[in-house]
């Protein structure tokens, strides 16, 4: 089996712990755990003085967590729209009655950043929603520029980095992001069922809303303030997260980001060579986002049997594949031929 989509192909050292047996977690042992990962994951993100909310669920429970706490006491919410992450945003703004604007960008296009000023400019939100990798299209947003803009019109800013953290760069403090979020599944490289909702220290001096009996801020943070969830957390996948995360401190974000890029770009120039089009304007790391010429209809069923993952785009002949994980420009190289033989049937 290979893994071309989220978390991709995980090493075998990681993979067995899941296979072990596992602690009870109302321990000072598993306290230490939780607060030495939350130490690392603040590391990771540059915002070593704000804290971090451990939820078991995946990314969207802590976007979720987010609108129901917090942007659920702003004003007006201003979301950018580049795909369907962007929709989300916009779901649950509009699930929780939260009144919001919505800035679309066409399908894998970059932000016309003066139209964007101009938008905030007459809108005048409290607070801004976006991705920094809109995954469902590859592209990857300037976020200096979003935080230059939000800075200058006072406008709290929200970063789903769901994709983003450890595959592209990511400076939480430098550009004044209020909260951010992340799950298990991408960067880090273990199984979905985590995610981490990251609080600046400005953030932190918020009155939340409680509209969420399980996602309560409040209560998270009081309760992780002795490295203890109030709920019974994935024990498993904190123990994964641990040794993912000591490993991740030991090899520097820098260079983990450099692997996934040094990933990204040798698959793209075998899309290049194979007239694969690479329609983002500006690709994240993460994932190659990509048109075959023909037999897109059958592409992802074919290499399913050839117990191949990757990920359908929703528009035809659109596919992903994603550089997170384990893989060698070898795997990617037997990737190319086996979807090149397919579309050549
Ligand atoms: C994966 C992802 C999510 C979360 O999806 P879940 O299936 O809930 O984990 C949210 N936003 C982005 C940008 C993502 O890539």
């Amino acid at each position: 089996m290979k893994s071309y989509v989220f978390p991709g192909n995980i090493e075998d050292s990681i993979l067995q712990i899941g296979g072990k047996p596992f602690p009870y977690m109302r321990t000072a042992q598993f306290s230490e755990l939780v607060k030495d990962s939350e130490r690392m994951l603040l590391h990771l993100i540059n915002c070593p003085e704000g804290r971090v909310i451990f939820y078991t669920a995946s990314g969207t429970g802590a976007m979720d967590a987010v609108v129901a706490n917090y942007v659920s006491q702003c004003e007006k919410a201003f979301i950018l729209v580049g795909g369907s992450f962007g929709h989300r945003w916009k779901n649950l703004c509009d699930y929780y009655h939260c009144p919001n604007e919505i800035f679309e960008v066409p399908f894998a296009r970059d932000i016309d950043y003066v139209q964007l000023e101009e938008r905030v400019r007459t809108s005048r939100p409290d607070v801004f929603l976006c991705q920094h990798h809109e995954t469902s299209t590859g592209q990857l947003y300037d976020m200096e520029k979003i935080s230059a803009i939000c800075k200058k019109y006072e406008v709290s800013l929200v970063v789903d980095a769901i994709s983003s953290f450890l595959s592209d760069t990511l400076d939480m403090s430098g550009w004044g992001i209020d909260i951010c979020i992340t799950s298990s599944q991408k960067g880090l490289n273990i199984a979905p069922g985590l995610s981490f909702l990251f609080l600046s220290p400005r953030v932190l001096q918020t009155v939340f809303s409680h509209k969420s009996y399980y996602f309560d801020f409040e209560e998270n943070l009081k309760n992780l303030e002795r490295g203890q969830t109030p709920y019974s957390p994935a024990t498993t996948l904190f123990l994964q997260l641990h040794a993912r995360l000591q490993s991740d401190m030991k090899i520097g974000v820098d260079n983990i980001i450099a692997s996934v890029r040094a990933k990204a770009l040798y698959f793209r120039e075998l899309c290049k060579q194979n007239n694969w089009e690479v329609p983002a304007e500006v690709p994240s790391n993460c994932i190659t986002g990509f048109f075959v010429r023909r037999n897109g209809d059958i592409l992802f069923k074919e290499l399913l049997k050839q117990e191949i993952f990757i990920m359908p785009g929703g528009t035809p002949n659109y596919f992903r594949v994603s550089h997170l994980g384990v893989q060698t420009n070898e795997d990617l190289d037997d990737l190319a031929r086996r979807i090149k033989e397919i579309e050549n049937r």
